[in-house]
């Protein structure tokens, strides 16, 4: 490994000042436009270093971008995982955008996940470069941001990708010492209430307050949270037209996180079964599915390339590693759908993630292509 690690070494600051630019190249997810830019903006640096590019494009997300090294290899590839598009609206951060700051690189999707798609890149490159012949297939998405609500289209492009590959590596920020083996999945539902309008004052009594429906129903729904399995998030509400009328409308939206796909179809029975016994008679109340994620259970294989990349670690000198899981969820629910061994949150190391002050520290991007380059060259036919 060493002549891929002094490759990485020499060659890092070359991917610094190409980070910087991507994340100048702002990227908030239902921007379609701002992210397709930025896609033809690693798309053209990954030309340059001799990176196969191939576009998807999508009408309703960002373009998606398969990046590989080795395209024509029959061999088995390895994946790596990342996404272009961020949680910031243009103007969030002021100009310029990004900005260096010590160690640290600061600016909107810096660690999440424009740092961790560099080194991934990074390591791609310095594999190819010093001999390394397992191909690598960096899937590149334009819409991780927004939960894969943008369409079954994300989710079929990347299982179609995932199929056969060796394992799959995600590179969402890191936290040291951690890789991610499992995520709970997550569903959005929408509650719509119809009550009645009526006068507040003088046909009180004639009215039925579709928000005080919702009030008896949010608490209904929430009393099963349970951090260890299922929770329910009623995170947005809205209702009634002015405050002397008896609102005829309201409606909430519903967040459900399961870590596993029986627990999110009972979750999602339970509040249809919640919403079909309204406490307000001449109620009506319709719930809507607005879009599902897949949880990324904690498969056997997961565990044993979380195992595997440790042993790897202790091998190179980088620090233990052990499995964890997260509430959030990430685009590695596909490729464990797809039967590939996968972890996430394997990039590079920062903070402040959907915030004002989200920063990447510089020299992660190059301990992180060295993890992730000695995982891939480390990977052998007959792990999966
Ligand atoms: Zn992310």
């Amino acid at each position: 490994m060493k002549a891929t690690f002094d490759y990485i070494d020499q060659n890092y600051t070359r991917y610094l000042d190409f980070l910087k630019e991507f994340v100048t190249l702002e990227s908030p997810t239902h921007e379609k436009e701002l992210v397709d830019r930025c896609g033809e903006g690693v798309a053209e640096f990954c030309r340059k270093e001799g990176i196969h590019v191939e576009m998807t494009p999508f009408s309703t997300a960002g373009n998606f971008y398969l990046l590989s090294t080795h395209p024509e290899s029959k061999e088995k590839p390895v994946l790596l995982l990342g996404h272009m598009d961020t949680v910031h609206p243009v103007g969030d951060y002021e100009k310029p955008v990004a900005r260096i700051d010590g160690e640290y690189l600061r600016g909107p999707g810096s660690q999440d996940c424009k740092g961790g798609v560099v080194s991934g890149l990074l390591a791609m490159k310095a594999l190819m470069e010093t001999g390394c012949q397992r191909p690598v297939k960096f899937l590149l998405c334009g819409a991780e941001e927004d939960c894969g609500f943008c369409g079954e289209e994300i989710a079929a492009w990347h299982i179609k990708h995932a199929r056969g590959a060796l394992a799959a590596i995600n590179t969402e920020p890191y936290s040291t010492g951690k890789v991610v083996v499992s995520r709970k999945g997550i569903a959005r539902l929408t509650v719509k209430i119809q009550g009645k309008a009526a006068h507040a004052g003088s046909k009180y009594d004639e009215g039925i307050s579709a928000i005080k429906e919702a009030c008896y129903l949010i608490p209904k729904i929430e009393s099963a949270s349970d951090m260890q399995k299922v929770t329910y998030n009623c995170g947005l509400i809205s209702g009634g037209t002015v405050f002397n009328t008896v609102p005829e409308f309201c409606s909430f939206v519903i967040d459900i996180r399961s870590p596993n796909f029986k627990l999110m179809e009972e979750a999602i029975q339970r509040v249809y079964d919640i919403c079909s016994k309204p406490t307000l008679a001449g109620t009506k109340i319709t719930v809507h599915i607005d879009g599902k994620r897949p949880p990324m259970e904690k498969t056997d294989g997961n565990l044993r390339l979380a195992a595997f990349i440790n042993s790897v670690m202790q091998k190179y000198g980088f620090e233990e590693i052990v499995p964890s899981s997260r509430g959030g969820g990430s685009d590695a629910c596909y490729t464990t759908l797809a039967g590939v061994p996968s972890v996430c949150a394997f990039g590079a190391y920062g903070g402040g993630g959907h915030t004002r002050n989200e920063f990447v520290q510089l020299d992660s991007i190059r301990t992180g292509a060295q993890r992730l380059a000695a995982c891939i060259a480390a990977l052998t036919d007959d792990f999966h």
